[in-house]
């Protein structure tokens, strides 16, 4: 009797590719880290030689660090392990915070960035303002990666009153960028899944990104959904519940 074929199926062709872009994405910013500190080492460096070096090492280690928090809260989610912490917080707060972050590489690539910050609802809610600013990291920093030109812009609006507490807030990130296949729309949800658009041409990525964030939106009780036209942009649109804090 033959051996019956091992079947593979496209979820365990996605993981293995996984693993061996996962492992490309830690190597480079450990060679990076590695490379720098030897030529630390060597004491004759000018100055400013050695404070652009530090840079680096400093810009590898946080990628490093950023990828490795990653991993942890996919591994919490497949857990069923990721929670939210509960405090008041101020939403411009949050978003002056990853305005300040994205601002730099939406410059380097010579992007407009446009964040509000007015609003004609309440500032302070009461929630998780750690993962709000994962979230709306996540759907800013893909947007900056997935524009070559033009800008990245942030709308907020109130949809309605749920009750005296809470609101409904819709948060949209649209960009200018390269647009996402219709036949990927949905599949980039998905763990480890990456576009066409996420391998190679100076986007590296993990494809775990938009899997922790729509998990992220969905334990909060919102949701997430995607209008993208190729060539023309993509526009990301969150419809969050939120605590009103009314003592502010
Ligand atoms: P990563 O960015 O690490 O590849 P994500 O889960 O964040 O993983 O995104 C999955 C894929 O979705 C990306 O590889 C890319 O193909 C696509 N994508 C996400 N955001 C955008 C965007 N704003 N514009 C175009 N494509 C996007």
């Amino acid at each position: 009797m033959s051996p019956t074929p091992i079947k593979k199926t496209a979820n365990i062709t996605s993981e293995s590719d996984f693993l061996a872009n996962i492992s490309h994405e830690i190597r480079t910013p450990v060679n990076a880290i590695c490379g720098i500190s030897d030529l630390l080492n060597n004491f004759d460096l000018p100055p400013e030689k050695q404070k652009d070096l530090i840079e680096k090492l400093n810009i590898s280690a946080r990628q490093l660090k950023e990828l490795i928090n990653d991993i942890l809260d996919f591994s919490k989610l497949e857990a069923g392990q990721l929670t939210l912490s509960k405090r008041t917080f101020d939403l411009f707060g949050v978003l002056k915070d990853v305005y300040n972050i994205c601002i730099i590489k939406a410059d380097e690539k010579n992007l407009k960035l446009d964040v509000p910050l007015t609003f004609e609802g309440s500032q302070q809610y009461i929630g998780d303002p750690t993962r709000l600013k994962q979230i709306l990291l996540n759907l800013m920093s893909n947007a900056i990666k997935f524009t070559d030109e033009g800008s990245v812009k942030v709308s907020l609006e109130k949809l309605s009153d749920l009750d005296h507490n809470r609101v409904m807030l819709r948060i949209n990130v649209e960009d200018t960028g390269i647009g996402i296949p219709e036949d990927q729309k949905e599949k980039i949800f998905d763990k480890f899944s990456q576009g066409s658009a996420g391998k190679g041409h100076g986007r590296e990525g993990t494809g775990l990104g938009l899997t922790i964030t729509k998990h992220l939106i969905e334990i909060m009780e919102g949701s997430i959904s995607l209008n993208t036209k190729e060539d023309e942009g993509s526009s990301f649109i969150v419809d969050l519940p939120l605590e009103v804090d009314h003592q502010d």
